[in-house]
């Protein structure tokens, strides 16, 4: 029995092997021809400011639906089109695509992407960066980059000459998933990042957590005091509100206002107005 339970185990391992194998060969060869066709897309999700209810800018988040194995993470292929070296045309497509987007909406909405650490170090990205602002004519105040603490591990000194470089076009930055990386407060120090993000992680704990209101409370405060925008991220209940609010952050994003959604429905949320309910308790500001 314990022998042929062995088997099975070892036999499902190795199957499990291979699929992921597989998986990550499809994955692979797909990234080429999904750049190249209509399989990659991108959802835009409201960055709502909490004192207005109004929508200050929209996270372009990429999708990618491959057709065999169907909707694929980012989180899943993004890491891969690093390995690959093909991040740099993935983040070139979605410059391009969000600026063309932001550019027919109301002046005063930015749009915010996600750079990864591995297109930090190239030196293509400023080049890339004024080519979409160009193509769409938006202006570079209303694009927001955003990059996570890991950046910094990389001590060549390209990355911040590419940083550098950014901020002299007018871009903004925002620091994503802030509090779970390599936080080190110097940073905040050493360049003038226009947003924080605070990482989902400290929102899903406030309800339950002391630990979490606090470090939520202590971010609000710095950030706050250093005149950073903040966004809470991930906010899915009123009671996060209201801890985002009592915490002094500037911004609210997540479901209870919005998910991610498609570009005729982000521009009929823009057009439609402040997302009520960021300050008023009642009704739910649920827009999905
Ligand atoms: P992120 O930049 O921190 O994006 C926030 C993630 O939280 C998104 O997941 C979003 O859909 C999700 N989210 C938003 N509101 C809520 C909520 O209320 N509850 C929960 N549970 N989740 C919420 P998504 O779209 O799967 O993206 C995951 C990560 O993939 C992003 O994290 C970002 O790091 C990366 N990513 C997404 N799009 C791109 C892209 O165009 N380029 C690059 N380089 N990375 C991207
Ligand atoms: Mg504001
Ligand atoms: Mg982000
Ligand atoms: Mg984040």
């Amino acid at each position: 029995e314990a022998k042929h339970a062995g088997r099975n185990r070892a036999a499902s391992f190795n199957w499990s092997l291979k699929e992921r194998f597989n998986r990550l060969h499809e994955i692979e060869t797909g990234l080429r021809r999904a750049l190249e066709g209509e399989e990659l897309t991108l959802l835009y999700q409201p960055i709502v400011d909490l004192a207005t209810g109004h929508i200050d800018a929209c996270e372009a988040l990429i999708r990618w639906h491959h057709p065999v194995l169907g909707a694929i993470p980012p989180s899943e292929f993004i890491p891969i089109a690093e390995s690959m070296g093909m991040i740099e045309g993935i983040t070139q497509w979605v410059l391009r695509e969000a600026c063309l987007a932001a550019a027919t909406w109301p002046s005063d909405v930015r749009i915010a992407i996600n750079i990864s650490p591995a297109s930090l170090k190239s030196n293509e990205l400023p080049g890339s960066v004024i080519a979409a602002l160009l193509e769409s004519g938006l202006p570079a105040r209303r694009l927001e980059l955003e990059v996570t603490e890991s950046i910094f591990l990389d001590d060549s000194g390209q990355t911040n000459a590419v940083l550098r470089e950014l901020q002299r076009i007018g871009l903004r930055l925002a620091l994503d998933d802030f509090g779970t990386g390599y936080s080190s407060l110097a940073y905040l120090r050493s360049y003038r990042f226009d947003t924080l993000k605070i990482d989902q992680s400290f929102m899903a704990g406030v309800s339950a957590n002391a630990e979490d209101r606090a470090i939520v409370r202590a971010i609000g405060n710095l950030a706050r005091d250093l005149a950073m925008d903040t966004v809470a991220e991930g906010i899915e209940t009123r009671d996060q509100l209201a801890h985002a609010k009592e915490a002094g952050f500037t911004n609210v994003q997540g479901y209870l206002f919005s998910r991610p959604v498609g570009l005729d429905r982000i521009g009929e949320l823009i057009a439609a107005g402040p997302l009520e309910g960021a300050e008023r308790p009642d009704p739910v500001p649920t827009l999905r």
